[in-house]
C-alpha cells in the first residue's frame, strides 16, 4: 500500500527557534515513518519579503541553517525528502496556473497578509507577496500531499490551497488531492517578550542552536507577571510565558505543578521559577545540539541532501504538471 503524503516548508530566512519546533517539527519528526514526508526549504517565499541583494547574500547560510535544524530535531534524509523549492521549475509553472485560478480579492481577504504588511511596513504588496498562498499551493500540491503539519498562522494558507485544488479538479476532473491541515501541539508560541508570536523577525526567539548559556541569559529576561513586583505576591499562571513554556518543555509535571502551586499562593521566586525552566529547556535541547554538531562535522552534507531529494521533487512535480495540462488539454505535442 503505498503511503499517504507530507509536505511542509520553512523560508531560509534564519535559524529555527522553539516556535517552529511546537507548531510543525515536532509533528514533522513524529509522523515521518507514517507518511512519505517532504520538507521544502522555501527560497523562492522567501523573495515575497526580501529582495535585496545585501541580504540574499545570506542565503547559502539561511539555506544551512534550515536544513541542519531540521535534521537536528531527527529529521532523517534516509526516511524523509528535504527539497530546494528553486530547484524544482514546475513548481513555478504549476503557480502560475493555479493563479489563474484564484481572484485577487479573495487573496486579499488572506489575514497573514495584513499582518505581514504591518510587521515589516510595506505599504503596498508586491504581485508575488500577494500570491504567497499560490506559490505555497504549488509546493503542497505539486507531490500531491495529502497532509500539512503548520502553525495556526498558516492555516488560512492551507484553505487557499484547498479551494484551488477543488476549483481545478471542478473544471478539468480529479488531478489533486485537497490536503488536510495538522496543528502542532502549541499552535502559537509566545515570544520570550510575552508577544504573541516568538518569531526571528520581533527578535523574541529562542533557537534550537542556541548555547546553554545563551538560552539560561534569555530566560532570565523572559516576560512574566508584570503585577508580581515581590515572591511573596500571588501571582498569574495562566498566560504567564514562563508557565506555557514549562508546560511545553517541561516533562517533569510533578515540578511544575508544585511551581504552579507556589507562585499562585506567593510562595516562590521568578528567579527559581526561570532557573527551572532554563534547565528544562537545555534538557531538551541537548539532544539536538549533539545531533546538530554530529552532522555539522559532515562536509557538503546540506548540499547533497538537497541535490539527491530535489532530484526526486523534480520527478514527481513534472509528473503532477504533466497529469495538470493533460486534464486542460494544454498538451499539443
Ligand atoms: P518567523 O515567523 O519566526 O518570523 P517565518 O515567518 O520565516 O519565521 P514561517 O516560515 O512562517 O517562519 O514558519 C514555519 C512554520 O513554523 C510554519 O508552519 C509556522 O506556522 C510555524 N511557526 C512559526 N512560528 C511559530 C510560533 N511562534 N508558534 C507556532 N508555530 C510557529
Ligand atoms: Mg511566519
Amino acid at each position: 500500500m503505498t503511503r499517504q503524503r507530507i509536505l511542509t516548508g520553512d523560508r531560509p530566512t534564519g535559524r529555527m527557534h522553539l516556535g517552529h519546533y511546537v507548531g510543525t517539527m515536532a509533528n514533522r519528526a513524529r509522523l515521518q515513518d507514517t507518511y512519505e514526508c517532504f520538507f521544502l526549504v522555501a527560497d523562492l517565499h522567501m523573495l515575497t519579503t526580501r529582495t535585496e541583494l545585501e541580504r540574499l547574500r545570506l542565503t547559502q547560510e539561511n539555506i544551512r541553517h534550515v536544513v541542519l535544524d531540521n535534521l537536528s530535531v531527527g529529521i532523517d534524509p534516509g526516511r524523509s525528502t528535504y527539497v530546494l523549492q528553486s530547484l524544482v521549475p514546475a513548481i513555478s509553472e504549476i503557480a502560475l496556473i493555479l493563479g489563474m485560478l484564484t481572484t485577487v480579492p479573495r487573496l486579499q481577504r488572506v489575514p497573514t497578509l495584513k499582518e505581514v504588511m504591518q510587521d515589516l511596513e510595506i505599504e503596498q504588496p508586491s504581485l508575488g507577496l500577494l500570491g504567497y498562498p499560490v506559490l505555497q499551493a504549488a509546493d503542497i500540491l505539486c507531490v500531491r500531499a495529502n497532509l500539512v503539519p503548520v502553525g495556526k498562522d498558516q492555516a488560512s494558507h492551507l484553505e487557499v490551497t484547498r479551494e484551488v485544488a477543488r476549483r481545478f479538479n471542478s473544471l478539468y476532473g480529479e488531478v489533486l488531492p485537497e490536503p488536510d491541515t495538522l496543528i502542532g501541539d502549541v499552535p502559537n508560541l509566545v515570544g520570550i517578550d510575552g508577544k504573541a508570536k516568538m518569531s526571528k523577525s520581533l527578535d523574541n526567539a529562542i533557537y534550537l542552536s542556541d548555547d546553554a548559556k545563551t538560552v539560561e541569559q534569555k530566560v532570565r529576561t523572559m516576560y512574566t507577571d508584570p503585577n508580581r513586583v515581590r515572591a511573596d505576591i500571588p501571582g498569574r499562571v495562566e498566560g504567564n510565558p514562563v508557565f506555557m513554556y514549562h508546560d511545553a518543555f517541561n516533562p517533569d509535571t510533578a515540578e511544575v505543578d508544585d511551581l504552579k502551586e507556589r507562585y499562585r499562593t506567593g510562595r516562590v521566586g521568578d528567579v527559581e521559577v526561570k532557573r527551572k525552566l532554563a534547565a528544562a529547556l537545555n534538557r531538551f535541547l541537548d539532544p539536538i545540539r549533539e545531533r546538530r554538531a554530529a552532522f555539522e562535522r559532515r562536509p557538503r552534507i546540506v548540499e547533497e541532501i538537497l541535490a539527491a531529494g530535489s532530484e526526486r521533487a523534480r520527478r514527481e512535480a513534472d509528473e503532477t504538471l504533466d497529469r495538470m495540462k493533460s486534464a486542460m488539454g494544454l498538451r499539443f505535442l
